[in-house]
Order: C-alpha cells, then structure tokens, then sequence
C-alpha cells in the first residue's frame, strides 16, 4: 500500500509477544508504520518473523523500563508478560515493567504528543464484589499477595496515564482487557487455554486448579484486536477505562470439557489446589464498549477454540517447539 496522509507510525511494546504479534499484523494491513519493540522475555521474534520481508515494519530489542527516544504518532503499550507464571517468576521486573514502562512510554508521548492506548486488565477488579465488572467498580485486589506486582502494577499504570492526561491534556485510550486466548500463545505460558490445549493434545491430565468452578470470560483475539483500534480511533474525549472482553461465562471444568470434546482426547480432569488470590468470578459488562465503539465480540468460545486447537495441533507436531505454524 502505498505511504497516505493517514499513514501513521505506530510503536507497539511487547509487539513480539501474543497479541502484539497480532497487533502489529493488523497495523501493517491498515497500511501503517509498524515499530514493533520487545525485551523477548515472553515474546519471541518468531512470532513476526514473517513480518520482516514488509519495509513498513521495523524490530527493535530493548527493555521498556528503560527511556526509548524515537519519533511516533501512536503508541500502544502491551510490554507486560500476562501470564500469572510467568510475571510472578521476577515479580519486581513485572512491577517495574509496568511502573517504570508506563512512566518512559508516558514521557515519550508527551514529547511527541503521541497518542498513547494502555493494556490494562481485568486484573484491577481482583476478586471482585461486583459482577459483571463494569468499568465504575474500583476492584478488591490483595495490595501484598502474590499477583500484585501485576495487579497493583496495572493500577499504578492506570493512575499514571490518567495522570498525565490530566497534567499534560495528553491523548490516552485504557484498555481493561479480560481473558484473550488464540494462536501464538506460547505452548508454556501457563495460562488455562493454552495449558488444556496442549494437555489434551498430548493427552496429558488436564489440570484443574481447585474445585474448578471459578469463572472467567474468554476472548478470541480478532475480536480483542479490532477492539484496541477502535478504541485508539475515537474523539480525544474518550479515555477508557473501557472493558473489552466477551460476557460469555464460564467455568474451568466446563472449559475442560469442551477442550476434551473438541480435541476427541481421552485426557483425564486431575485436580491441584487453587492458587493463592485466584479470582472466584470474572465477567465484563460491555455496555460501554458497544455504545462508544460500536464493538461486541463475534466469534464464539467453541469457534475460537477450535482455531486455537489447530494451531497448537500444528505447532506440536513440527519437530521445533517454537517454530510457529500459520494462524
Ligand atoms: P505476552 O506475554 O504474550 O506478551 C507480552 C510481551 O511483552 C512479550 O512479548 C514480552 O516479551 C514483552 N515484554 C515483557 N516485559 C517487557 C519489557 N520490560 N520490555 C519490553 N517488552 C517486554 O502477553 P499478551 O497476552 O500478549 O499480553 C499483552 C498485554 O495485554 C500485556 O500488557 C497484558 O498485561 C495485557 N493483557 C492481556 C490479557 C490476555 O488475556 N491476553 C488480559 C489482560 C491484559
Ligand atoms: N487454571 C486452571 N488450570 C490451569 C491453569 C489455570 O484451572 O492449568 C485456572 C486458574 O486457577 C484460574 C483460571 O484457570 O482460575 C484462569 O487462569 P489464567 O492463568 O489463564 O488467567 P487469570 O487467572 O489471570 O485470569
């Protein structure tokens, strides 16, 4: 496509990883520039190595706790590993990832009056009291327990961006994302529908952690994806926080069991104690999502789990775990 007026240069942190691969993917498709920026400490540069061949999209390795100065119209920030295994494994570089990088990426907007979007979390609700989560709810989150680096890192992030939008009429756009899953997700992230997948799969136990009837919403990505740009293309009025998942509700034993329908597998549900501050109930409401972007999901869970399970299907019988099939 050839360089337009709305032609815009677009930095994307933690655009190696699962959403910002796609991400970057649908940026470049809209005919922008695509400066895709990652430390790889979850994301992996096979995830957009069949973006390098395109002059518009540009890598660089570099860690966002530390200042970057480069010239941009847009920045989405999604540096933050988001698995609860992997940002508990350092969980002081998961809260400088999210304080420090909030604080760099922030500035860099300010210098370049660059429009910024957040990738918040449904994770700011902790376990939450009300339900579904709509967005006035300020969340009953554990300030000291294991999940607070992310959690309360999250929140700090927030109270920045709103900060300097308040300070500096800087652009922001937050983003309150609830459970997302699809292709590219890593195969040991350790989250629940990657980890059933590849159990099922492998015909492994399906690990259950408690009595498996806490809840979650989950999200195809394309859905998610094309809610993040909607959300960046709204008036300069609109900041978020918008929620942005799919209502659909379930638990993880119903998960399980579909898993186990759509895969055929014969695995059997193996039960392991629930881990520390795990979220009983989670839901979003989208009132606000549908009637500021005219956005709601559209593809089903059983739909998006069978794409996911195709991909990880694909990727486990290749013989190089981390070559990534076609998504
Ligand atoms: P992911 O772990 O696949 O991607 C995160 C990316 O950030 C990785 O590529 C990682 O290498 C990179 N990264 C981590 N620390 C960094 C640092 N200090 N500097 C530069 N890069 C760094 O996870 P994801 O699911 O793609 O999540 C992307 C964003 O969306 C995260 O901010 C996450 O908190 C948020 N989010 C995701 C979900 C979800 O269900 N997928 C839900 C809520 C919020
Ligand atoms: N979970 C599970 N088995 C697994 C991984 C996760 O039962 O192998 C549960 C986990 O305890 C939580 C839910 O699935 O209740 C979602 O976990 P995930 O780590 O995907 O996301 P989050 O807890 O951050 O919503």
């Amino acid at each position: 496509m050839a360089p337009s007026a709305q032609t815009k240069r677009i930095l994307v942190t933690g655009g190696a990883g699962f959403l910002g691969s796609h991400l970057c993917e649908r940026l470049l498709e809209l005919g922008h520039d695509v400066l895709c920026v990652d430390n790889y400490f979850t994301g992996r540069r096979s995830n957009v190595a069949h973006l390098f061949d395109n002059p518009r999209f540009e890598i660089m390795r570099h860690d966002v706790t530390f200042p970057l100065y480069v010239e941009v119209d847009e920045i989405y920030n999604l540096a933050c590993p988001a698995s609860p295994i992997h940002y508990q494994q350092n969980p002081v570089q998961t809260t400088k990832t999210s304080v420090h990088g909030a604080i760099n990426m922030l500035g860099l907007a300010k210098r370049t009056r660059a429009k910024i979007f957040q990738a918040s979390t449904s994770e700011v609700y902790g376990d939450p009291f009300v339900h579904p989560q709509t967005e006035d709810y300020w969340g009953n989150v554990n300030p000291i327990g294991p999940r607070a680096c992310y959690d309360e890192g999250k929140r700090c992030a927030e109270t920045l961006f709103f900060d300097y939008h308040r300070q500096y009429r800087l652009r922001i756009k937050v983003a309150r994302i609830f459970n997302t899953y699809g292709p590219r997700m890593h195969p040991n992230d350790g989250r629940v529908v990657s980890n059933f997948v590849v159990q099922a799969l492998k015909g492994e136990p399906i690990t259950i952690y408690g009595d498996g009837q806490q809840t979650r919403s989950f999200c195809y990505y394309e859905d998610l994806i094309d809610g993040f740009i909607r959300l960046m293309d709204t008036e300069d009025s609109i900041t978020g926080p918008i929620n942005l998942g799919n209502p659909g509700e379930f638990t993880m034993e119903e998960l399980a069991r579909t898993v186990l329908e759509l895969t055929g597998s014969r695995s059997k549900l193996v039960y392991h104690p629930l881990p520390a501050d795990d979220p009983k109930q989670r839901r979003p409401d989208i009132s606000k999502a549908r009637s500021l972007l005219g956005w709601e999901p559209c593809v089903p869970l059983k739909e998006g789990l069978r794409h996911t399970i195709s991909y990880f299907d694909q990727l486990l019988s290749t013989q190089n775990p981390n070559a990534v099939p076609e998504s």
